[in-house]
């Protein structure tokens, strides 16, 4: 059985009035007891947000690492940074930093790995443009950045780490894959990570994320390989945050 997981990003947002007023609300509003919550604040607010759940059962995640282990890296962050401040989840290949800060495959792998040796799980998250769907080639797209990071640190090193599907279209546009659109993705990217090794596949957490929102949410979870969510603009709101966690 895989436990569901909704994990936060809150993206460029946020200030330390608003994170305190958000985790007040948050914390009396959710009752999921039956799913991991993470929420990724901005790595300036860490150890605001560390602090503030520390005796609850939510989870830390940031939104980014550094490829690089310590060292001569101005404005950089080390995953043994991450590690220190109580992270236990960290985004890698989101979209936004893919296109717009022109990360590699490589760099991804790269972070992947760090993130591993610190025992921090990497959230690898893949999806196609428009433009890829368009042309059919949404699934050798998210494979292929599956595999790139698989080829580079090895089967083992992948178990216990999350995917996050996330359609690169329906990200802060509104436009929500339908349930049946994701979950043929998902179970496209549980089958091939059968052919690498079976147990991986069966553990792996295969999370949606994509204009999730609290009308849709209960519809994209019930699909059998869509194990929780990636929340962007609804994750800011902490009653629409607590309504998708609750669904679960
Ligand atoms: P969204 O963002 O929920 O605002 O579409 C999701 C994400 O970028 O992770």
């Amino acid at each position: 059985m895989r436990r569901p997981i909704i994990i936060a990003n809150w993206k460029m947002n946020g200030s330390r009035e608003k994170n305190t007023s958000f985790l007040e609300h948050f914390l009396t509003a959710v009752n999921a007891e039956t799913c991991d919550i993470v929420i990724c604040p901005p790595l300036p607010y860490l150890s605001q947000i560390q602090q503030s759940i520390e005796i609850t059962a939510i989870n830390l995640g940031s939104q980014n690492v550094c490829q690089y282990p310590e060292g001569a890296y101005t404005g950089e962050t080390s995953a043994t940074m991450l590690a220190d401040l109580g992270c236990q989840y960290c985004l890698i290949g989101h979209s936004e930093r893919r296109l717009i800060f022109n990360e590699s495959d490589k760099s991804i792998a790269d972070k992947f790995l760090l993130l591993k040796k610190n025992n921090i799980t990497p959230v690898l998250c893949v999806g196609e443009t428009l433009q890829q769907r368009e042309n059919n080639e949404t699934e050798q797209v998210v494979l292929s950045q599956i595999d790139s990071v698989i080829h580079s640190v090895g089967i083992n090193n992948f178990i216990d780490s999350v995917i996050a599907y996330e359609p690169v279209w329906s990200i802060g546009t509104g436009l929500t894959a339908t349930p049946e659109q994701a979950q043929s993705v998902h179970l496209a990217i549980r089958n091939h990570l059968k052919t690498h090794n079976s147990q991986t596949a069966s553990g792996t957490r295969i999370v949606y994320g994509g204009s999730v929102k609290p009308e849709n949410a209960a519809d994209l979870f019930s699909q059998p390989d869509i194990d929780g969510g990636l929340i962007g603009g609804a994750s800011l709101k902490a009653e629409s945050f607590a309504e998708i966690c609750n669904v679960l």
